[in-house]
């Protein structure tokens, strides 16, 4: 096991709880929960505002957050980690404020089949409000990226290709330096939603070439509502602000108004400290599992659950065969069972799954399926989490054939 059920307090007090859906938000360590009380006991103000030493330590927090995020993100250069709400904010940060900028009537949009609406809908609509070309990467039959039709659609007017990390829906690992190479070779930008990627892999910012890279805390043992992107200083700096407001501005005259440096030009309003020092929290619990280890186990658990899931009659997995070639992601349906009862039925013994499109409505439509069921693993999870899908399945299996029999 990488991290015992005992440091996660929800988890501690549900002893028979299986929790399989870490996709969609992970549980919290006690170190995250106390991180946050332990800020406003000691350290709460408004940051940045006053000279008082409270508010003094209340940045301090925040940016001591930052600094140790970027790092665990492999980011040397801290301030060009902006904090947003999450992966969904971050990606309309990029769409909106250096997609305007940038991206004109006749240029390309390139994203791919297996995205997250997060980092579809803001490019279509960036491409419907100027007129630009949106085009959607397919995928091979296990549910990769089809890099050949990527070579090929990645253009001399395409400015940017936005893609994924890690699917949500179906587990696959992407090739991010590949897709780099692609974009970069003809003078695009390639921009990585990491909302699966950053609590799951060794993320090497620097290494990885990418523009930008976007995050969510709360899927990395983090709190809600704070997340970020990291991009390339060149592109923050030359990219216009798109909210106004205090702690972003440098001057503000009757006429225009000048901006702050990095990263404050793109964190309008009062910041989400308690969120930082969470988040900050959290990567200090997952470096000391060690991120080569949260990896080693999810393989683990992945390959186990691919292989025990299989021997269900009328199970069909989606995604790629191989345990390495994914993340801990297991998407699925059973025989003729709507993913909605099965979820239902699975609860009835605890286990808590997802069942749906999965904010994939694209990628639904291209596997021919409206939902899927989806169990997600995570550091806490072990094989007896498995165990208990798996029973639990072929116990609504039996129930379902009885009634519709
Ligand atoms: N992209 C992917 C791949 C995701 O899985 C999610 C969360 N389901 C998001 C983006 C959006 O993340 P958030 O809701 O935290 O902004």
């Amino acid at each position: 096991m990488s991290a015992p059920r005992a440091d996660f307090p929800l988890l501690a007090a549900q002893p028979s709880l299986v929790y399989l859906d870490s996709a969609a938000t992970a549980q919290k360590p006690r170190v995250v929960i106390d991180a946050i009380r332990d800020y406003y006991e000691t350290a709460n103000a408004n940051p940045h505002r006053g000279a008082y030493k409270l508010s003094g330590a209340a940045t301090d927090a925040y940016h001591g957050a930052r600094r140790e995020i970027a790092r665990f993100l492999g980011a040397a250069d801290a301030d060009t980690l902006i904090f947003t709400r999450g992966t969904t904010e971050a990606m309309n940060l990029l769409a909106t404020a250096w997609g305007h900028q940038h991206v004109h009537r006749g240029d390309r949009v390139v994203v791919t089949r297996m995205e997250h609406h997060a980092n579809f809908v803001p490019w279509q609509q960036l491409a419907r409000d100027v007129g630009a070309e949106f085009r959607i990467c397919e995928l091979t039959d296990d549910g990769r990226i089809d890099m050949d039709q990527l070579r090929l659609l990645v253009t001399a007017n395409t400015k940017v290709v936005a893609f994924g990390h890690v699917s949500n829906a179906l587990g696959t690992i992407n090739d991010v330096r590949e897709i780099v190479k692609i974009a970069h070779a003809i003078g695009a930008v390639a921009f990585c939603d990491g909302a699966q990627g950053a609590p799951h892999l060794r993320v090497e910012f620097d290494a990885l070439g990418v523009d930008a890279y976007a995050f969510s805390g709360h899927k990395m043992l983090g709190p809600m509502g704070i997340g970020g992107v990291i991009a390339r200083r060149a592109l923050l700096e030359s990219t216009h602000p798109y909210q106004f407001g205090g702690d972003m501005i440098e001057f503000v005259f009757d006429g225009d108004s000048t901006w702050n440096t990095l990263p404050h030009k793109f964190e309008a309003g009062t910041p989400n400290v308690e969120g930082a020092v969470g988040l900050a929290a959290a990567v200090r619990y997952l470096d000391g599992i060690d991120m080569d280890n949260v990896r080693a186990h999810e393989v683990e658990l992945t390959r186990y659950a691919l292989a025990q899931l299989a021997t269900i009659d009328g199970m069909q997995l989606f995604g790629p065969a191989a345990a390495e070639a994914r993340s801990g992601v297991v998407s699925f349906n059973l025989s003729d069972i709507h993913p909605h009862d099965l979820s239902t039925m699975l609860d009835v013994d605890g286990v808590c799954v997802r069942a749906g499109h999965h904010c994939a409505q694209p990628l639904m439509r291209a596997i021919h399926q409206t939902a899927t069921v989806r169990a997600s693993f995570y550091v806490y999870n072990t094989a007896a989490d498995v165990d208990a899908l798996v029973a639990s399945l072929r116990r609504a299996h039996a129930r379902f054939h009885a009634h519709a029999g």
